[in-house]
This record gives C-alpha cells, sequence and structure tokens, in this order.
C-alpha cells in the first residue's frame, strides 16, 4: 500500500487534480481540494492506496505542490 497526502492549507484551488479524476479529487466546502474517502488531521488528507499512477500524475501538475506519493 502506498500513502498520498495531500496538505490543503498549501492548495491553490486551480482544479487540476479535480479536471484529472473527480472519483479521486474533489473540492470541499471551503473551496480547496481533498482526497476521496481520505482521513483529515490538522488539514492534512491522508489515503492509503493500492494504484498511485493518477495520484503522481496529480503530484506532477499540482501547482501548490501540496500532493505528495508515498511508495
Ligand atoms: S492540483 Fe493541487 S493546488 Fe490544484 S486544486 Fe488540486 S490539490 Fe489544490
Amino acid at each position: 500500500m502506498a500513502q498520498i497526502i495531500l496538505e490543503r492549507d498549501e492548495c491553490t484551488m486551480c482544479g487540476h487534480c479535480v479536471e484529472l479524476d473527480e472519483s479521486l479529487f474533489t473540492f470541499d466546502d471551503d473551496d480547496r481540494a481533498t482526497l476521496v474517502g481520505s482521513e483529515r488531521d490538522d488539514n492534512v488528507d491522508e489515503l492509503e492506496v493500492e494504484d498511485t499512477a493518477i495520484y503522481e500524475e496529480a503530484e506532477e501538475n499540482c501547482t501548490g505542490e501540496c500532493i505528495e506519493v508515498y511508495d
């Protein structure tokens, strides 16, 4: 399993991750992105996944540099 992190305080709300896959990324009530199905701690979303491909693509294109993939 790999771990995905989204540091929401750094999110610029650019929408690139949501455009990539709306089933994995969405905007929360504060208009910042969130990882669908994640747990939140101190405004950091954490999610365990098997397949990291889309998350790696999102990490590369994230303008806030706030998505991290730990394989
Ligand atoms: S790509 Fe990064 S900065 Fe843009 S909305 Fe998604 S998490 Fe936020």
